[in-house]
């Protein structure tokens, strides 16, 4: 059975003193979910203020980006080390933002997911389709071609990584995927992972569902059969809904019988 994950991704929101905040809200409510991972990922500036509060928590963070390298001359970029300092344990990879807004290709989000993953930290894959895409019907192609390429050479390590799935369409638009395509999407990423590395190591790779995931349609997207929790956008910075989806993932888990 599969842990369920969900993950908030701040983006480039919240001060110092924001993130404190919104994370201390969260912290409180979430004593009791215990059969969830959770994750925080706060922008860089705040990792090391959230990371202090969570600390002693169920709750885990996550960084946003990373370069692949270990160390060198690359003004302005992270390496894993420095995240590991930080104790990052997750970091996102691959996020339609960034492969829209700073052209990131298939081949370096590959390169990052290998070097997170000999560092230590959990990478979070974000594959998906544009609406353009969808409505080509090629969303199977693009998901497939962006879930082969970002994981070409992963060996060792492969069955911890986390997969997202977000439709880029969804993404910030309030317009969800029904649990139907969701399910059809994630059932495909599975045999592809099965195909790329075996059935065991497919089942027990988590894919989660992100793109205006909220507290009114989580139970029913995370209640389908291969997914297995949520990345967050919007609601992750309301420490209410985040909550309240956290808990969504925790009755499913708990019905399940994790
Ligand atoms: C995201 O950006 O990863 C995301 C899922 O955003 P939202 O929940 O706001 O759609």
């Amino acid at each position: 059975m599969r842990k369920p994950i969900v993950a908030g991704n701040w983006k480039m929101n919240k001060s110092v003193g924001e993130a404190v905040e919104l994370a201390s809200g969260i912290k409180i409510d979430l004593a009791d979910c215990v059969n969830v991972d959770v994750v925080l990922c706060p922008p860089f500036t705040a990792l090391k203020a959230v990371g202090d509060v969570i600390s002693g928590t169920v709750m885990k963070l996550g960084a946003q980006n990373m370069h692949w390298e270990k160390e060198g001359a690359y003004t302005g970029e992270v390496c894993a080390g420095m995240l590991r300092d930080l104790y990052c344990r997750y970091v996102i990879l691959g996020h339609s933002e960034r492969r829209a807004y700073f052209h990131e290709p298939d081949e370096t989000i590959n390169l990052k997911v290998k070097a997170a993953i000999v560092g230590a930290i959990t990478p979070i894959l974000c594959v998906g389709e544009t609406l353009e895409e969808r409505e080509g019907n090629k969303t199977e192609q693009v998901v497939s071609a962006q879930v082969r390429a970002c994981l070409k050479d992963v060996g060792e390590g492969a069955a911890s990584i986390v997969v997202a799935y977000e439709p880029v369409w969804a993404i910030g638009t309030g317009r969800t995927a029904t649990p139907e395509q969701a399910q059809e999407v994630h059932a495909l990423s599975r045999g592809l992972l099965a195909d790329i590395f075996d059935k065991k190591t497919a089942d027990s790779i988590r894919i989660q569902y992100g793109g205006s995931m909220k507290p009114g349609n989580a139970k029913e997207l995370m209640s389908q059969p291969d997914i297995d929790g949520g990345l967050i956008g919007g609601a992750a910075l309301d420490a209410g809904s985040f909550v309240e989806i956290v808990r969504a993932a925790f009755h499913n888990a708990a019905s399940e019988g994790n």
